[in-house]
């Protein structure tokens, strides 16, 4: 069906024009001789507001028993609206309900419900104010990061789902196996038996199969969901969340912290042009201050540390932290919120970290305890980015994998980039969902996504 969006005609739509919208009512008021009924389309935030006269054929049988959630198709016509705060409003020509929303069950009323709540009903969620906003957001966001890339030059590549290469060496990943093969454990079919003919799982990341293509493109990206298993109860952790992957040949650690700082700033700009009046109630309802954080994240250079100095700026602040700080241990979320909001209170680079806390495949530096990472950290959340120059040389890359026993048959032919054609080469991972959680300030990670996957929760 052709109709008319809610954000057009709030804004650019003439008065006096014949207009069609398609949406869901959120409240119906009745006044003598009409009802208004305020309309959203999920286009925008805004409502419009609809007259519906008595003289309607439906009015008595329908028009006043719609209640919240009603399904509806307005024909009418645009007119400048008495009302404060709109601009217009559509005197009703025709309203025809198309379907019905008992209020005896239908759960959103019009009060504000927890989020809590609200992830008990994610298939009606995305009908409230503050969940379709994030979406809407998301949406942006996900475009605005491709039009970035193809502005610079970047050539997406989409990189499997299905691997057999568990990238982080964590031991986080789902394994992949077909219902047949489950039936046949009994008979313990063996590894070379099943449907890959190896161990296969869902990805952790992409980068390896990014850097497979960044030596021979050049510059690329991957952009899509990664899994794992890790049991976090967290507000920054999730089973299956979306991971944006830049690799580059020909570009060193400074050159990729360059390209993310970049990155970062552009996504916060545009998202603010872009989704101002979502932005705005966020702003004044999920995180005070939100905008001045983003436009001060924006207009600022971000600060670069190395591990070291962040260690040391830790153990001079006195704090009680629960995790302990000493030089060779990871960072923990407490620490790094303590950097990036109370040290510095910027977006904070933090770089060569002990090669013992960092996987195998970051390059190793000249000390060589350390290797050349970069992660980011972001107030109100910690890291957000995790990124590193890779580790070009054969024998370097060969003896990391060896000492801490990766099977290098396995991964001959990510070995086999270091011997044809090598290149100084690096990339980053933003995890898309907590950079959604700094753009919006939602206090749970578990209202980014649409539908959350956690440990013991996987509803839809
Ligand atoms: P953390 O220490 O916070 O668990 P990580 O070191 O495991 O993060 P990386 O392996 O470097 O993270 O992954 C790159 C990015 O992906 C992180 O900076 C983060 O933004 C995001 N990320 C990692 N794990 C998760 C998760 N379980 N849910 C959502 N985002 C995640
Ligand atoms: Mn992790």
């Amino acid at each position: 069906m052709k109709s008319d969006h809610i954000r057009t005609l709030l804004k650019d739509t003439a008065v006096g024009t014949s207009v069609t919208i398609a949406g869901w009512l959120r409240t119906r008021r009745d006044s003598s001789g009409f009802s208004f009924l305020e309309v959203n389309d999920g286009s925008c935030l805004a409502n419009i507001q609809v007259i519906a006269d008595k003289q309607l054929a439906n009015y008595e049988t329908e028009i006043k028993k719609l209640t919240t959630g009603c399904s509806l198709v307005i024909k009418g016509e645009l007119q400048e609206s008495p009302a404060k705060g709109q601009r217009v409003e559509i005197v009703a020509d025709s309203i025809e309900v198309v379907g019905w929303a008992d209020p005896e069950h239908y759960p959103l009323q019009k009060k504000r419900h927890s989020f809590e709540f609200l992830r008990e009903i994610s298939h009606l969620r995305p009908r409230t104010n503050a969940l379709g906003g994030v979406a809407r957001v998301r949406s942006r966001i996900s475009f605005a990061i491709h039009e970035f890339f193809h502005q610079k030059g970047f050539h997406q590549i989409h990189t499997p789902v299905i691997t057999t290469s568990d990238c982080e060496g964590a031991g986080e990943m789902f394994q992949v196996v077909t219902e047949q093969e489950l039936k046949d454990t009994a008979r313990r079919t063996g590894e070379s038996e099943s449907f890959f003919g190896s161990k296969a799982g869902l990805t952790v990341s992409g980068q390896l199969q990014a850097e497979v293509f960044a030596q021979a493109l050049g510059s690329v990206y991957t952009f899509g969901p990664t899994f794992r298993a890790e049991n976090s109860h967290t507000s920054r952790h999730l089973a299956e969340f979306w991971m944006l992957e830049p690799e580059m040949a020909f570009c060193d650690l400074s050159c990729n912290m360059d390209l993310a700082e970049e990155m970062l700033k552009y996504l916060l700009s545009d998202v603010v042009a872009h989704c101002g009046e979502d932005m705005a109630l966020f702003d004044k309802f999920i995180e005070k201050g939100l905008l001045a954080k983003l436009h001060h994240v924006v207009d600022n250079d971000f600060v670069r540390i190395t591990y070291t100095e962040a260690v040391d700026e830790l153990l001079k602040s006195g704090r009680d932290f629960e995790f302990p700080v000493s030089w060779g241990v990871d960072l923990q979320s407490e620490h790094e919120r303590y950097l990036t909001e109370e040290a510095y209170r910027l977006p904070l680079i933090v770089t060569d970290y002990p090669a013992s806390i960092k996987p195998f495949y970051m390059r190793v530096n000249d000390d060589p305890t350390t290797v050349a990472a970069m992660d980011i950290l972001v107030p109100g959340i910690g890291e957000i980015v995790g990124g590193s120059q890779r580790e070009e040389r054969y024998d370097v890359l060969l003896g990391r994998m060896q000492e801490i026993g990766i099977d290098e048959y396995e991964y001959q032919w990510y070995l086999d980039l270091r011997r044809y054609g090598t290149t100084p080469h690096s990339g980053f991972g933003l995890g898309f969902e907590r950079l959604i959680q700094f753009i919006t300030g939602m206090h749970n990670i578990r209202e980014t996504i649409p539908f959350p996957r956690t440990p013991g929760f996987a509803p839809c």
